[in-house]
């Protein structure tokens, strides 16, 4: 076992750690949620073949370590996208269930003006809004 580590070097800690780093600078990069089907083309065209179960597990790895974010968009495929991101909302095409992310002042406003104006004496302190339509190549 021992002489086995010191002759092959590839399979090692390292290049675990690379797939990991690769991964997050793929979400950084991303400008929309990622999944995994997509996540895997992409390190396949980097050279970086990996099967599905190592990718899984990077990717479990980094939902626990907070680094990464799931979210349910009611989207055939599950969709990840990096945790530490300016407060932003999706636009989810039913037709080839591609994913926007929008920034809008006026529904914040909206919900802040809301939050003021509720009698049932709660306090909002997050939200989560997703909009569904068509994208401009589906319509
Ligand atoms: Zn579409
Ligand atoms: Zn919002």
């Amino acid at each position: 076992m021992k002489n086995q580590a010191i002759t092959k070097r590839s399979p090692s800690q390292n290049s675990k750690s690379a797939i990991r780093l690769t991964l997050i600078s793929l979400f950084q990069k991303a400008p929309k949620p990622l999944t995994v089907v997509e996540i895997r083309k992409q390190l396949l065209k980097m050279g970086i073949v990996r099967n599905k179960t190592t990718i899984y597990r990077q990717i479990d790895n980094l939902l626990r370590h907070k680094i990464i974010t799931k979210l349910d968009l009611s989207t055939r495929a599950i969709h990840y996208e990096i945790s530490n991101q300016p407060h932003h909302h999706h636009l989810i095409c039913l037709g080839c269930q591609k994913i926007q992310t929008i920034k809008s002042i006026p529904l914040e406003t909206s919900i802040i003006k809301l939050n003021s104006r509720l009698h049932h004496g709660f306090k909002i302190t997050k939200h989560q809004v997703e909009f569904y339509g068509w994208c401009k190549n589906c319509r």
